[in-house]
């Protein structure tokens, strides 16, 4: 059973690797990212809160985000293995997290740190879509959909995120290095972490993640 969380700045390529390794190990995709947008989308109270914070590019309250990802992670599909993405992102979450994990019987296996360097993740973030229904990532010159505009998986339409502008990836990569980064140090103490090349094609980034979760397959 692998238990997985997915580290990185910004734009490291943590959406698009989840999806595979979730659809390659049949285990659900958690991102509280996707989360966050989903109720904004539906316009929650949860969404209104998170608006205000996304927007800036600033981290939403950790007790809040905490909340979401312990009752996720209760959740029955959780039982053979997760994968999170974009969550734990401060100390905080990260403790809180493994007192989760050791309630449910269900603690951090692999912590995959995907090392991408600051002029990749500049203009992977500047030119990134997003499809508006499923939230499938693509990339105006490196990954174009079949049919300019429209989602290869489900037909949706494709948009760029509202965060996705220089000004906030700026305050996006302070936050990143501020909060989240110490965190794999923590995890690197817990003898959990594994560093993964992202700035390799996504094919061979994936290969290198199922060389190294690839036996308990
Ligand atoms: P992402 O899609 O993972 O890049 O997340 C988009 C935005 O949602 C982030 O820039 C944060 O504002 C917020 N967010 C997502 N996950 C977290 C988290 N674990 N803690 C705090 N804020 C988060």
């Amino acid at each position: 059973m692998v238990n997985i969380i997915l580290i990185g700045p910004p734009g490291a390529g943590k959406g698009t690797n989840a999806k595979q390794i979730s659809n390659f190990y049949s285990i659900p995709h958690i991102s509280t990212g996707d989360m966050f947008r989903e109720a904004i989308k539906n316009q929650t109270p949860l969404g209104n809160l998170a608006k205000t914070y996304i927007d800036k590019g600033l981290y939403v309250p950790d007790e809040v985000t905490i909340n979401l990802v312990k009752e996720r992670l209760s959740c029955d599909d959780c039982k053979n293995g997760y994968l999170l993405d974009g969550f734990p992102r401060t100390l905080a979450q990260a403790e809180a997290l493994s007192i989760i994990g050791k309630e449910l019987n269900r603690p951090i296996t692999h912590v995959l740190d995907i090392i991408v360097s600051e002029d990749v993740l500049i203009n992977r973030i500047t030119g990134r879509l997003v499809c508006k229904k499923c939230g499938a990532p693509y990339h105006i010159d490196n990954h174009k959909p079949k049919v300019e505009g429209i989602c290869d998986l489900c037909g949706g339409e494709l948009v760029k995120r509202v965060d996705d502008n220089a000004d906030t990836l700026i305050e996006r990569l302070k936050q990143y290095h501020m909060q989240t980064e110490p965190l794999i140090n923590y995890y690197k103490n817990l003898n959990l972490v594994y560093s993964i090349d992202g700035n390799q094609e996504l094919s061979a980034v994936f290969n290198q993640i199922k060389s190294i979760l690839g036996e308990i397959k």
